[in-house]
């Protein structure tokens, strides 16, 4: 039996035997999604999502009784969890806790009968903790700022990125922001890559300060846009492309093209309702040169 990685993921086939149970249990109360939808939803984006979820460690938003009741974010191994999750360690850490990371659609259906309205992943996989295969820099807006600034600042990290030689990709979140993601050669480890995008934080606030701040701290963010680049830490995390937000309405996090990235997009635009006619329009998956695009940093 052939292994899962990141890269061969999507081509792994979508066996699937992880029953359901309570298959209509309402988790998205006014979207009307059923924990039964959920698994449907994913079905149906399951090679664009693998790539991004299988092989790497992942930290969860729970929400066993759906987005009204209690959420619990978790980074670790729970009494009852489905047996298509696996259990990992990290190589740096001695202790009883154990990450979670998932093989295949089995794996990902688990999560679904956990509960797991959000999958947030490393940014590195299992066969490389210390050396990220990704940056994903955050772009929360403060009140006040307009979704067009919210956009060039996107366009302004993604032409930053590409000082350092990386290609930047652009999703939604389905909260408030955009995160512009960049694949890397799993070459440099995780603190010259969060250096390398401090860098950037700083550099935008600086020649910007009046639209830009690098520190939640520092931060008066009313009209200025926080560009987050604390994302790109050892065990730090990032919602995946195509995860669900337990938010009412139950959008997604959706990846685009960077011609699509104009006002009519906002950043909770794409549902697990509307993924249907989103896939249907869809010519190619805009992110499919991703993994062509992986680069070393060079900064
Ligand atoms: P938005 O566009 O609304 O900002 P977002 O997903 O970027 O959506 P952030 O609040 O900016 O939300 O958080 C960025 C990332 O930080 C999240 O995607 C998540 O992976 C991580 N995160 C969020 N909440 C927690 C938490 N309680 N503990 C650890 N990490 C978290
Ligand atoms: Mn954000
Ligand atoms: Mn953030």
């Amino acid at each position: 039996v052939q292994e899962t990685t990141a890269e061969n993921a999507k081509d792994m086939p979508p066996k699937c035997s992880v029953a359901l149970t309570h298959a209509d249990r309402i988790y998205w109360p006014e979207a009307g999604i059923t924990k039964a939808k959920l698994a449907d939803y994913y079905l149906k984006v399951w090679p664009l999502v693998a790539p991004f979820i299988v092989h790497r460690p992942l930290a969860l938003l729970r929400c066993p009784e759906g987005i009204s009741g209690a959420c619990f974010f978790q980074k670790h191994a729970w009494r009852g969890m489905s047996k298509a999750i696996r259990q990992v360690d990290d190589p740096k850490e001695r202790g009883d806790e154990h990450y979670v990371a998932i093989d295949d659609l089995d794996g990902l259906f688990g999560l679904v009968q956990g509960g797991v309205l959000e999958i947030h992943p490393w940014g590195s996989t299992l066969d490389a903790w210390e050396k990220p295969d990704m940056v994903n820099m955050d772009l929360d807006p403060g009140p006040d700022v307009s979704w067009e600034s919210v956009i060039e600042a996107a366009q302004e990290v993604r032409g930053r990125l590409a000082d350092m030689g990386l290609t930047g990709f652009v999703k939604t979140t389905g909260g408030k922001g955009l995160h512009v993601v960049a694949p890397l050669k799993p070459k440099t480890e995780w603190p010259a890559v969060k250096a390398a995008m401090k860098a950037i934080a700083d550099a935008m606030a600086s020649d910007s300060p009046d639209r830009y701040v690098a520190t939640v701290s520092k931060a008066k963010r009313k009209g200025k846009i926080l560009v987050d680049y604390l994302r790109n830490g050892r065990g730090a995390t990032a919602v995946a492309p195509y995860s669900p937000r337990a938010r009412e309405g139950a959008p997604v996090s959706m990846p685009l093209t960077w011609e699509e990235l104009t006002a009519t997009i906002g950043p909770a635009h794409f549902t697990i309702a509307n993924i249907g006619s989103r896939l249907a329009q869809l010519a190619a998956d805009p992110w499919k040169d991703f993994r062509a695009a992986q680069a070393v940093l060079s900064y």
